[in-house]
């Protein structure tokens, strides 16, 4: 949605943080569409309740999309789970030496998953896996050329920045020849794993080995100047602190300045099922919600904050829906492992339609199928309702 609507902004929040100074600059700035620092960021982390950053959230939330909340349907392609690396938060992958407690899928097997929704209204196949050091980048283009000949309407979006880092790497060509390859073999669109949080200290205790923030970034604002939106993921809940919390949005929301090309952020929760940090715990929903408040506050330059049912459970994700949260993703027909294996709630995760539809409207909100780059399909209700 490009124009803003005209909404009403609660004042009262003026009036709950009349004492805070901080609170109450925030609040005025929210009010007046001026964007907040870093500083202050961090003050919501650290000083604001739940109720003031939730109304600010929703009150921006509800000016930019109304009472829409997108999903699409989709279904995923999860090539392997044999992985190079070792991330510490990881409950998915299996090592090389291991792959056979693994599964490492054919270019027939994965084009038999697409051919299963033949003649059924998916829009959008998102391809993603661990890093296998036999699956190269002719591989997965042969994939993507298969998939596009069979069905060329599907939205093909695939790979993460860590993939792809691995891929282009071996097949010695730069990020930009590797994302034209790509390109040209049918992918349209990235998603937004593989960031985790960009400050290097962390990743150094959780995921050492992979693409470092510079890297990722690279292959994103790469891909935008190549005309491929991506998504933006933060994985948060863990041994971060909120000054990284807040350096990680602060990188996206520059780049988002610099190049843009970013469809939504994606904060994705640390789960601690059978992994090497499972004696992490996990963090509370209320620290959930008070995150996707923030992001939606902090991020201005970004249309879209998503919650990502499967990893949340569906009834934490309807919650979000008052935080900030104005897309839920997708259908999805329990083609996904990465967070049942890490002990989300959903250990099968798939909804239909009606049941995603339901999940919306019953808080009120009016469902909206998007397509990937969030063009309306349909809007299920009152359509003059949905921008109210
Ligand atoms: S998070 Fe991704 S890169 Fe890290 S071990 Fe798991 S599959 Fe591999």
């Amino acid at each position: 949605m490009s124009e803003e609507l005209n909404v009403v902004f609660p004042d009262i929040v003026l009036e709950q943080v009349a004492a805070d100074a901080v609170l109450t600059t925030v609040a005025t700035k929210v009010k007046n569409g001026t964007r907040i620092t870093e500083a202050e960021g961090l003050y919501l982390f650290e000083h604001a309740e739940l109720n003031f950053v939730g109304a600010l959230a929703n009150y921006l939330n509800i000016k930019k999309h109304g009472k829409k909340v997108y999903f699409n349907k989709n279904f995923h392609i999860e090539p392997t789970n044999v992985c190079i690396f070792t991330c510490d938060f990881c409950s998915y992958s299996k090592t090389y030496k291991n792959r056979e407690k693994g599964w490492e899928l054919g270019i027939d097997q994965m084009l038999d998953i697409v051919k299963k929704y033949d003649g059924q209204p998916v829009t959008e196949v998102h391809i993603v896996g661990g890093v296998h050091p036999k699956m190269n980048l002719d591989y997965f283009c042969e994939l993507l050329e298969k998939i596009h000949a069979h069905r060329p309407e599907l939205h093909l979006k695939g790979f993460t920045a860590v993939e792809l880092d691995y891929m282009f790497r071996k097949a010695k060509l730069t990020t930009r020849e590797g994302l034209e390859r790509m390109n040209k073999a049918g992918l349209q669109s990235l998603p937004g794993g593989g960031a985790e949080i960009f400050a290097q200290e962390i990743r150094d205790k959780i995921c050492p080995d992979k693409v470092d923030a510079a890297g990722w970034l690279d292959i994103h604002e790469t891909a935008h100047e190549l005309g491929m939106p991506t998504n933006a993921t933060m994985l948060y809940g863990h041994v971060e602190t909120y000054a990284h919390r807040i350096d990680h949005m602060s990188r996206l929301r520059e780049s988002q300045d610099r190049v843009g090309g970013f469809n939504c952020f994606i904060p994705l929760k640390f789960r601690n099922g059978d992994n090497d940090m499972s004696h992490v715990p996990e963090v509370s929903l209320v620290e959930d919600l008070k995150l996707y408040a923030i992001a939606r506050i902090f991020l201005d330059n970004f249309a879209n904050v998503k919650a990502y049912w499967p990893m949340l459970g569906r009834e934490s994700a309807q919650l979000t829906l008052e935080y900030g949260v104005n897309d839920l993703d997708g259908t999805i027909d329990d083609t996904t492992k990465i967070y049942s294996m890490a002990g989300s709630e959903e250990q099968n995760p798939s909804m239909s339609t009606e049941q995603l539809c339901a999940l919306i409207s019953t808080v009120g909100k009016v469902p909206v199928e998007r397509d990937s780059v969030y063009n309306e399909i349909e809007v299920y209700g009152n359509t003059e309702e949905a921008t109210v």
